[in-house]
């Protein structure tokens, strides 16, 4: 079950705060329990997942309410909870959600007192973190020590290795400040204590990790306190790879979710000096690999805020420079780009027509053809508002730019809306441009 809250991104001060979608449903505040209930006496419905989404954004009496209805409705009411995400965002870590956690395959994101009643032993399917807990850790074990070493010895009984998990979700938020920056903030990821990261992901036994890109969370503000100490090496995924220690472990899967990221999709989608001030994005995949080594990373990039929607061509060799900034070796990248029809085609000034763009060379179309299905809720982009749960079929095709001296695949899936698709569909114009990008969506 899907509880989030969404709204209209121009009525960020005057929005609504006493409604929430259930499972794309909007429901008033005052019909949250008994719909709840109608669920579970008429429908006799056993919910297993309960991902919610920006309750914290909620109206603070409505927030709480819903958070102790969702516990006594949903999850204590029944014994087939697997998966709870989010919840604690709306009490910052309680009784309820900490037993809550011990039930669940799938929990997070974990608050600090969460984490610290986990002492039971229990394999995770998934367990989720943010940036914000790192640091919360490496506070508190600055606090119960007097130099380095003792720091260390804390942070090695906070960790436990009772628990493990299959897969790590990292949650990042990629604007965060400085509380002495409040005037003039420098929106941007921040720094994370790096043995923090280190340690759990040997101590669970993390196989895989999924990192979260989140343009905003409730967590934005940075704690200062463990960097005036030097324990801890501080990492950042935007920052000079070059400085970035390379980790001995292994993992079998690297995946990055953008879904909600602004500043990461844009340092992606366009060349370091074309990004006002240099976000430092060529960084990302070499300092991923360094981190979490892997062979195989694959990336969503499925919006379009503060990417230019023009001229696919450029798009893509972008993309490509981008990625391969370092020269990889023994990788697998795939990244999905979902992509505005209007991209396919641009204006030309001398004929004052429209051409057709064609493809970034370096890349070979694949044979094979791509479909899904998107049910997407409110981000940032253009249509916003409810409206925007939209279920979109989109049509894909896989280019690909292959090394086989170095190993290094990459798979780049640009999907176009079938909508869309239908709407930009020219016979004479295809014929015109036969080796036209968007004609390898009809060939
Ligand atoms: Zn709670
Ligand atoms: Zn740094
Ligand atoms: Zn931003």
């Amino acid at each position: 079950m899907k509880i989030e809250y969404a709204y209209n991104v121009e009525n960020v001060i005057t929005r609504s705060k006493d409604f929430i979608y259930i499972n794309y449903r909007k429901i008033n505040n005052q019909d949250v329990l008994p719909y709840f209930i109608f669920l579970n006496t008429a429908v006799g419905v056993k919910v297993k997942k309960i991902m919610t989404r920006k309750l914290w954004m909620l109206e603070k009496k409505f927030m709480r309410r819903l958070h102790d209805i969702i516990h006594s409705q949903l999850i204590e009411n029944g014994t087939h909870i697997q998966t709870v995400i989010g919840l604690e965002e709306a009490c910052d870590g309680c009784e309820k959600c900490s037993s809550t956690a011990k039930k669940c395959l799938e929990y997070g994101p974990l608050r600090f007192s969460t984490l610290q009643t986990m002492t039971h032993s229990k394999n995770y399917k998934k367990l989720q973190v943010t940036d914000k807990l790192f640091e919360v850790i490496a506070e508190y074990c600055i606090s119960r020590s007097k130099n380095k070493k003792e720091c260390f010895e804390e942070l090695d009984k906070t960790i436990l290795s009772t628990i493990s998990c299959e897969k790590l979700v990292i949650w990042i938020n990629e604007s965060r400040v400085l509380l002495n920056e409040r005037t003039r903030p420098k929106f941007n990821h921040r720094h994370m204590p790096r043995e923090v990261i280190d340690i759990i992901l040997k101590k669970w036994s993390v196989k895989s990790i999924k990192l979260n890109i989140l343009h905003f969370t409730n967590e934005p503000v940075c704690s200062l306190e463990w960097l005036q100490y030097d324990y801890f090496s501080r990492v950042r995924l935007n920052d000079p790879y070059s400085e970035t220690e390379q980790s001995d472990l292994k993992f079998n899967h690297v995946e990055v979710s953008l879904r909600y990221s602004l500043d990461c999709v844009r340092g992606l989608g366009n060349l370091p000096h074309e990004t006002e001030p240099p976000a430092g994005y060529d960084n990302f995949i070499p300092n991923i690999r360094r981190m979490f080594p892997t062979d195989k990373i694959s990336m969503e990039l499925s919006h379009w805020c503060f990417v230019p929607k023009l001229d696919i061509e450029k798009k893509m060799s972008t993309i490509l420079q981008v990625v391969t900034m370092e020269k990889h070796q023994n990788l697998s990248l795939g990244i999905k780009f979902f992509v505005k029809s209007g991209i396919v085609k641009k204006l030309n000034e001398e004929t004052n027509k429209e051409d057709l763009l064609g493809i970034a060379s370096g890349y070979v179309l694949q044979e094979k053809r791509l479909h899904c299905f998107k049910k997407s809720s409110s981000f940032n982009a253009g249509g916003h508002g409810p409206e925007v749960f939209l279920d979109n079929e989109w049509i894909g095709r896989r280019f690909q730019v292959k090394d086989t001296v170095n190993q290094f695949n990459f798979n780049l899936d640009v999907y176009i809306k079938e909508k869309e698709l239908g709407e930009i569909f020219d016979e004479e114009m295809l014929k015109e441009y036969p080796n036209s990008f968007v004609g390898h969506f009809f060939a």
